[in-house]
């Protein structure tokens, strides 16, 4: 009954496989930072003591969120000896963009490929390092397991957040890899980098902010330091306190109106001007995604929110406070029109047209085409000179649209894109018009109403 399914002890798991069995729980494509083509199973990192069945071991180097990258002059990424790129890690058929404009790697991580022998390496100990001298200094510069390639070569995350600037001089200069080699913020290099390489980047650079940032125990107030390959942090006091990375999740919607013909968008005053995007924020504590929408729409618009469908969701590694976060992709069905913003936090938010929606994602759409069409439709060649017109940067392409719209949305990269994508080119409300359900009551006024409802009640209600 299990033909062709190799036996379990022999298997080796990896998102980027899975993927096409895991998209059909949720409607939007996956997104930029999700498919990390790493075997990340934890039960296997936990267990790693220092061997391994290849030669060389891979070193992704990271500052807090910056990581480091080479300017790329092709797809592919070559593997070479001394340090290498990690295209090889199989970014073939991986870089189908979802949707909108693509990605061209024009960036590719810069790893360094060390013999797993190499004896500045330590990687028995409990706090696995990387002595490095440079001048009259030898810093232990800290190693995170990251997780397994395709080769099953172990990839590390180096944190040089200690001695950025030096490290960097010595890749340049000591390791002749020149000045197209970079430690760039990970979110400005993004809309160079391929899915692959996002992914992992984005795994290696969320845990070196998280380890620099929880230095000393919130529990004891004593230092802590890194223990089991980096997966962890525990303090050294006698109690052993233990930390683990976090991820803090945030709920994302898009607001239909109640006739289904507008969403609702909203600008803070950070945005670039002309931006309007989902309206947004953080979950808070014993709360459910669909509360929180809730009470984040009423408190940004006072728009009153009943049904709610969570339809995709995103890694954001770039997250507002040095955090990780888990953008929750939701569709939300707006139960009254009228909009009162909130100006401590919003500076607009307003109801759009499903045509104007279709507009702004045309622009998007046209710049991708025209781009194509530029030289880079192939996906593999990328030898790009000798091309007339010069595809549409995405900064020209939000000029357009604000010149020709009044607004732009944001880009592919972020999952808002595919939230006003989705709905805007879907025919039709995205609730269906069903016997018409009683307002959901505002958040303050929820608490008092839930009492009068008994837990069972509820549930078979819904059964
Ligand atoms: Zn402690």
């Amino acid at each position: 009954m299990d033909a062709g399914l190799p036996p379990a002890s022999s298997m080796r798991f990896s998102l980027a496989e899975a993927q096409p069995l895991l998209q059909s729980s949720t409607l939007l494509p996956p997104q930029h930072f999700s498919g990390n083509p790493l075997d990340r199973t934890y039960d296997k990192r936990r267990k790693f003591d220092g061997t391994s069945k290849q030669e060389e071991v891979s070193l992704v180097v990271v500052a807090a969120r910056e990581v480091c990258i080479r300017e790329s002059p092709g797809a592919g990424g070559s593997a070479s000896s001394q340090s290498g790129a990690f295209g090889g890690a199989g970014a073939g058929g991986q870089n189908t963009s979802a949707g909108g404009a693509s990605v061209t790697a024009a960036a590719d991580l810069q790893a360094l490929l060390l013999s797993a022998t190499d004896p500045e390496l330590d990687l028995n100990s409990e706090s696995i390092c990387l002595t490095w001298v440079y001048g009259d200094v030898a810093y232990q510069l800290p190693l995170y397991l990251l997780g397994q390639d395709r080769t099953e070569r172990w990839t590390f995350a180096l944190d040089v957040s200690d001695c950025r600037s030096a490290f960097l001089d010595f890749l340049r200069e000591g390791c002749g890899l020149g000045s197209g080699v970079a430690l760039s913020d990970l979110r400005a290099a993004l809309p160079q980098l391929s899915r692959d390489a996002a992914a992992i980047a984005g795994q290696a650079t969320s845990l070196s902010q998280w380890h620099q940032s929880h230095k000393f125990c919130p529990r004891c107030g004593s230092p802590t330091a890194p223990v089991e390959s980096g997966l962890r942090r525990q303090c050294v006091s006698e109690a052993g306190h233990k930390q683990y990375p976090r991820t803090d999740p945030v709920v994302i919607m898009l607001v239909e109106s109640p006739d289904g013909r507008r969403a609702l968008l909203g600008r803070n005053r950070k945005f670039t001007p002309g931006m309007y995007t989902c309206l947004s924020g953080f979950v808070d504590q014993c709360e459910s995604v669909e509360e929180a929408v809730r009470r984040e729409v009423f408190e940004e618009s006072r728009v009153l929110v009943a049904g709610v469908a969570v339809v995709g969701s995103q890694p954001w590694p770039v997250g507002r406070y040095g955090g990780c976060e888990l953008m929750l992709g939701c569709m939300a069905q707006a139960r009254s029109y009228e909009v009162l913003v909130n100006t401590d936090e919003m500076e607009d938010v307003q109801w759009y047209d499903k045509d104007e929606l279709r507009a702004a994602v045309q622009m998007y759409d046209n710049a991708a085409a025209q781009s194509a069409s530029a030289g880079g439709a192939g996906g593999g060649g990328g030898e790009g000179e000798g091309v007339a017109e010069a595809p549409m940067s995405v900064a020209q392409l939000q000029e357009a649209s604000l010149e020709q719209l009044g607004f732009f949305i944001p880009p592919p990269l972020a999952i808002a894109h595919h939230l006003i994508r989705a709905w805007a080119l879907h025919e039709g409300p995205w609730f269906p018009p069903g016997p018409p359900t009683p307002p959901a009551p505002a958040p303050a006024l929820a608490a008092a109403a839930a009492g009068s409802v008994a837990p069972e009640d509820g549930a078979a209600a819904k059964l």
